[in-house]
């Protein structure tokens, strides 16, 4: 499976600052939208293109615009802060939602909403900032790969090599696009050195 890992430099840049314990929600949210355009442009690098005949000001040639349609579906709540910024490369885009909530105790995932649009033929993006045990993606990938898309990519902040080994196991051919490949899961299944609750810390609820 392959796992692209973008060492840009200003991708690092980003990422160091969102692990930063000192970093505030307000810039926690730009931070993520920055270091996610960056992932997303990386996960999109094989788009098809058809060519259009166009007319520059000098000169008619053929020139390729985008020829496929790109579903996002943000696992909620912490894909909420990686939308806008592919929304915004992207605006064509459709967004389904899988909600999914992690019970503390077991680590679990559950799923308590589901709302996605056709994902026929589409390039789908699964967007879950914290590839930790891989459980929540597990049950979403389960989910989108049923729906009979073109392809599926899984952008990630960081992720953890339980994680990683996990979906490589369940989908072999998954691309999965992450700023990180961090060393381990503590007893919590927290990614180390990760940067914490992704979702606390982007809308402020310690
Ligand atoms: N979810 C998070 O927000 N952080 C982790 O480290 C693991 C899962």
């Amino acid at each position: 499976m392959p796992l692209t890992v973008v060492q840009h430099p200003l991708a690092q840049h980003y990422l160091t600052h969102l692990r930063d314990e000192t970093t505030k929600p307000a810039l926690f949210r730009t931070l993520a939208r920055k270091l996610t355009t960056l992932l997303a442009i990386e996960a999109t690098r094989d788009l098809k293109t058809i060519s259009q005949p166009i007319r520059t000001p000098l000169k008619a040639i053929d020139s390729p615009v985008l020829d496929q349609e790109i579903v996002i579906v943000p696992i909620l709540r912490a894909g909420l802060g990686m939308v806008d910024a592919i929304t915004e490369l992207f605006p064509e885009v459709s967004v389904g939602y899988i909600g999914m909530e992690r019970d503390e105790t077991t680590a679990i995932a559950n799923s308590y909403y589901r709302k996605l649009p056709s994902l026929e033929g589409r390039v789908v993006l699964l967007i879950d900032p914290m590839l930790a045990t891989g459980g929540s993606a597990e049950r979403a990938l389960e989910d989108l790969y049923g729906q009979n898309p073109a392809q599926v990519q899984l952008i990630c902040i960081v992720a953890a090599p339980e994680g990683v080994a996990r979906l490589e196991r369940a989908f072999p051919t998954l691309q999965i696009i992450t700023a990180a490949l961090d060393t381990e899961l503590n007893d919590r299944k927290y990614i180390v050195p990760g940067l914490g609750d992704f979702g606390d810390r982007l809308y402020g609820t310690f």
